[in-house]
């Protein structure tokens, strides 16, 4: 499968890819948001396809949904439509197509280079949900707290654990992240202080974007799950680690995560991963039988951290880990997360969890990188770090490697700002 539009084999955005997003052209201030999808460097408006006609299909229900400012509408038409739509665009940007390759008048109106348009949030996220599915993740951390022995609380492999975060506080990747106040208690003091949290910290994780919802008391079984399931952003969960030792107990996460959560702009269809899925290994304990489905998957995506302080000469890797390290399957959290009766609506976003695998290099974050400050991280200029400082940026990557492709997710980036 090849394009017209030139797309270099590194590039995360071939034809093969197509992820979608939101996106405001800059050069004329009075156009409003619309739907694209990425090829190479170009962004492809949807709405000026929408307008020719090329989606009127029976799987629109007579919608227009592209030339709204999120992706909800779109995300509640299912899976026949998201396919339809990938077909449409496969064949109208394949290099032997001439309908839009050879309609100069039309492809101006199509194609926006990428770096003149502002990624906007690509959807509209109602609820959100952070699991904490990583094993490595979750014993390390145990450990720190707890000690090897009871690292894992006993019910962590029985259910994928989860908080629910708070939707509002979620942004695009760009935006400046400032550090938060809060209280906190050092360990040898009586009393808590008020000021800057002093342990700001990342957290690599994925997301996926609900498609069509379930009504409020029914549950969606496992084997049904992927029905509901768009796509995937990368994200960074970026957390207070001083504020959250102070607050968490005994209802866990709350100021110290919901000040900011940055996501990804460009959604990644399942579609567009489905060759890149592994078998889900083995779970011992085998879960209950709601948690089980044959021929589970998780899917095969290399994700990197890059720290970028101001004094560093470029971005310096500090993780590299891969999806596959999460033990629970996005399928089993959706089964789990509905199984009591709670219902998902189009646009919620469901996220893994710290990324984390069983090397260090691939800790997803610094609480597990420099065990709690303990050893700091070396950068290649001398620097040292126990905890993220202001000015310093954050970027997340991810990629499937293809034979002579990648399908990618570009990337979340975010710079720390003083309190
Ligand atoms: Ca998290």
């Amino acid at each position: 499968m090849k394009s017209f539009i030139d797309v270099a084999p590194d590039s995360h955005f071939p034809i093969q890819n197509l992820p979608f997003g939101v996106f405001k052209p800059r050069d004329i201030v009075s156009r409003a948001p619309r739907v694209g999808v990425a090829i190479g460097d170009y962004v492809v408006d949807l709405s000026v396809l929408e307008e020719k006609g090329h989606f009127r299909l029976p799987e629109f229900k007579d919608r227009q949904v592209f030339s709204e400012d999120s992706l909800n509408a779109f995300l509640a038409l299912g899976r026949p439509a998201w396919r339809k739509t990938r077909e449409v665009l496969q064949n109208l940007l394949a290099a032997d197509t001439p309908a839009l390759r050879d309609d100069s008048a039309l492809r101006s109106r199509v194609f926006h280079a990428q770096k003149d348009v502002a990624m906007q949030l690509p959807a509209r996220i109602g609820d959100y949900t952070d699991f904490y599915s990583s094993y490595h993740h979750a014993h390390n951390v145990g450990t720190m707290l707890r000690g090897p022995e009871n690292a894992l609380m006993p019910n962590w492999k029985w259910l994928p654990v989860a908080y629910h975060g708070r939707a509002s506080s979620i942004v695009v990747s760009g935006a400046d992240v400032r550090r938060p106040q809060g209280q906190t208690k050092p360990p040898d003091a009586v009393e808590p202080v008020f000021g800057p949290s002093k342990s700001f910290d990342y957290e690599l994780e994925m997301a996926f974007l609900i498609g069509p919802g379930n009504a409020l008391g029914q549950p969606v079984p496992i084997g049904r799950a992927v029905d509901h399931i768009f796509g995937m952003v990368l994200m960074n969960d970026w957390s207070a680690r001083d504020i959250q030792a102070w607050e968490y107990q005994p209802l866990g996460p709350f100021l110290a995560k919901n000040f900011c959560t940055s996501i990804s702009p460009w959604v990644v269809t399942l579609d567009a991963l489905e060759p890149f899925r592994k078998t889900l290994p083995p779970q011992d304990p085998e879960p209950l039988p709601y948690l089980r489905m044959a021929n589970d998957f998780t899917i095969d995506i290399h994700l990197e951290a890059q720290l970028q302080t101001e004094k560093l000469s470029e971005p310096h890797v500090i993780t590299r880990t891969n999806f596959q390290n999460l033990y629970w399957s996005i399928s089993q959290q959706l089964a789990h997360h509905t199984v009591n009766g709670c219902n998902l609506q189009p646009g919620d976003l469901l996220a893994s969890g710290t990324i984390s695998g069983p090397t260090e290099d691939s800790r997803g974050c610094m609480l597990e990188l420099t065990w709690r400050g303990a050893n700091p991280l070396k950068l290649p200029n001398g620097e040292m770090r126990k905890w993220l400082e202001d000015g310093d940026a954050l970027a997340i990557t991810g990629w499937c490697e293809g034979e002579g492709y990648r399908v990618g997710f570009g990337e979340v980036s975010g710079r720390i700002v003083p309190a």
